[in-house]
């Protein structure tokens, strides 16, 4: 049965949701469906050194910068979290990410585990998780036939894979990407009940406590 938001009523304080996991585990899928399922969740996009993909867009996938301009960035301290990546850089801008937060509007981050730790540490109150494949068979299998990658990029990938992996003990919640759908109804339900938090309504408890 899914979750009715149609009344939905966002909190009075937005989140900040961390999504990491390895690559190939379905993360970016995920997080395009939570966009899409839950009301007032915007998605950061990051700023990154990498090359655009065939199809990704410049400002709603990624901001595509030259390495000057991101080591500009980082020297005016613009960042929440920048990591580098597979030879590329990335990096959320801490601005942007404040200014929604703070009109109640919540932001999802998909960053590796390297920026995830990094926002755990300065911005607490993050909610973070991480998403696990349901073997590191089968997330190797998937990455090979997603075919974006060139092969030596693809076994760094799937060597990396093990030690992403050896970092979700320090996520708030885990979710099994085994079959999809599943997957995303456990991460809207994961949002759903980050957002109805009493710290974050503090109106509603206003209304009802208040003679
Ligand atoms: P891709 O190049 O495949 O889009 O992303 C590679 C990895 O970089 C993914 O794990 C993705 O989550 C991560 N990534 C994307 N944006 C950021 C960011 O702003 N900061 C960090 N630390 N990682 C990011």
């Amino acid at each position: 049965m899914p979750i009715d938001l149609t009344r939905w009523v966002p909190p009075d304080d937005g989140a900040l949701f961390v999504v990491s996991g390895a690559s190939g585990v379905g993360k970016t899928t995920l997080v395009r469906e939570a966009l899409a399922r839950i009301p007032h969740l915007v998605f950061s996009v990051s700023a990154t050194t990498r090359a655009p993909r065939s199809g990704e867009v410049e400002g709603v996938d990624y901001t595509f910068v030259s390495e000057a301009r991101f080591d500009a960035l980082v020297g005016q301290d613009a960042f929440l979290e920048h990591a580098t990546v597979y030879g590329n850089r990335y990096g959320t801008l801490r601005e942007p990410v404040a200014q929604a937060v703070a009109r109640g509007t919540s932001v999802l981050l998909d960053i590796d585990v390297q920026g995830a730790a990094q926002v755990r540490s300065r911005w607490p109150g993050a909610v973070t998780l991480f998403v696990l494949p349901p073997s590191l068979e089968v997330l190797a299998e998937r990455l090979k036939r997603r075919g974006t990658d060139a092969p030596d990029v693809l076994e760094r990938r799937i060597r990396q894979a093990h030690l992403h992996l050896a970092s979700c003990g320090s996520f708030d919640y885990l979710v099994l990407n085994d079959r999809l759908e599943a997957a995303c109804d456990q991460l809207q339900a994961i949002l759903v009940a980050e957002l109805l938090k009493r710290g974050r309504r503090a109106s509603w408890v206003r209304r009802f406590t208040q003679a």
